[in-house]
């Protein structure tokens, strides 16, 4: 069975985002304030049987990528595990991860061989002290973990960037150079008020046009394309093989292209980022639903999704924190 789910915009949903914890080991002050406690509970997480089963209904639906992500989704035990059993759902194309990549040299080569082919790493800044301040961790394990994905083959290696005014605005170059010297791609992303903690990161918040801008007088940047089914803009840096990407929520929208679903630890299908339409899942799950009745389900739940967030208009109005929706 493969019946495109589309939405009431008439908008392909052919992509969902995983999230296994909303438990992180890094505390990114733009998303989680440094003393919050209040994460799901274990009873209240789905269990691996119940992701593959919900996974698998979507994927027999049209879904043909899944990222996995948190939260930190290395801090759920047994990760590997789990992404085996998605690699291997008929059907599914692409199943990819986004980490932090503190727990990566531990965990790299176990994922590659449960067929995890792409990896997003997010990281903010290359000094030592700065990399403290904004995530309170440590960059040596992250840089250790980032090698550890080279040597394990996974490809692209593609590193996140929140760039800040003020935090870490005067080190793109730095990261392009870095990317450059290590053959990932870049992508620099947007503030966005997601949660107090990211309403309050916005009076940090860079027009990313300007930054694009700024790294044209000192590269030569032509168009480039990248596969991976995201909204990110790319260029490519003349002469290299690096691909820089623009994510810009707040400054450029690109809801109407949005083909995405997020699916949080606790059963919850967000179907926007930026909104709080939902569909709970998991009481169904418990409550015995058949695979048919979850099918429809499914279709149902891709009914409720909302035309675009309202970041700008609303900044006000999205109060989970980006760990709980799942980033
Ligand atoms: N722990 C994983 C990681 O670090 O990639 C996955 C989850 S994390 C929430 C996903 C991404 O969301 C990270 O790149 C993080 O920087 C980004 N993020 C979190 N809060 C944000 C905010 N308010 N605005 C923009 N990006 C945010």
């Amino acid at each position: 069975m493969s019946t495109d789910l589309i939405d009431p915009f008439g908008r392909t949903v052919e992509y969902v985002r995983l999230s296994v914890t909303d438990r992180c080991d890094l505390r990114c002050f733009y998303c989680l304030p440094g003393d919050y406690r209040d994460f799901s509970e274990p009873e209240e997480w789905l269990t691996f049987a119940e992701i593959e089963r919900v996974i698998g209904a979507f994927v027999s639906l049209g879904v043909r990528r899944v990222r996995i992500t948190g939260g930190e989704p290395l801090v759920r035990k047994n990760l590997p595990e789990l992404a085996g059993n998605l690699a291997s759902i008929p059907g599914l194309l692409d199943l990819s991860l986004s980490t932090n990549a503190v727990g990566l040299t531990r965990h790299a080569g176990a994922l590659s061989a449960a067929g995890v082919r792409r990896i997003n790493v997010s990281l903010d800044s290359l000094r030592t002290e700065r990399f403290k301040q904004i995530t309170r961790g440590n960059l040596e394990k992250v840089i250790a973990g980032l090698m550890a994905a080279k040597q394990n083959g996974f490809s692209p290696i593609k590193i996140n960037m929140v760039v800040m005014k003020g935090v870490n605005d005067d080190e793109i170059e730095d990261m392009v150079e870095f990317c450059i010297e290590h053959h990932f791609t870049l992508r620099l992303i947007e503030t966005m008020p997601i949660g107090d903690t990211g309403r309050s990161a916005t009076s940090y918040y860079v027009d990313l046009q300007k930054i694009k801008a700024r790294l044209a007088e000192r590269y030569e940047l032509i168009p480039g394309v990248m596969p991976g089914g995201g909204p990110a803009r790319y260029v490519q840096v003349a002469g290299t093989e690096l691909r820089i990407g623009f994510i810009t929520p707040i400054s450029q929208h690109f809801c109407e292209t949005c083909n995405r679903v997020r699916l949080a630890v606790d059963g919850t299908l967000y179907l926007c980022l930026g909104q709080e339409h939902k569909f709970e899942f998991r009481p169904l799950l418990r409550a015995g639903i058949s695979d048919a009745e979850l099918l429809d389900t499914v279709q149902h739940a891709i009914t409720l999704k909302p035309e675009r967030h309202e970041f700008r208009e609303r900044p006000q109005q999205i109060v989970r924190f980006m760990a709980r929706t799942g980033g």
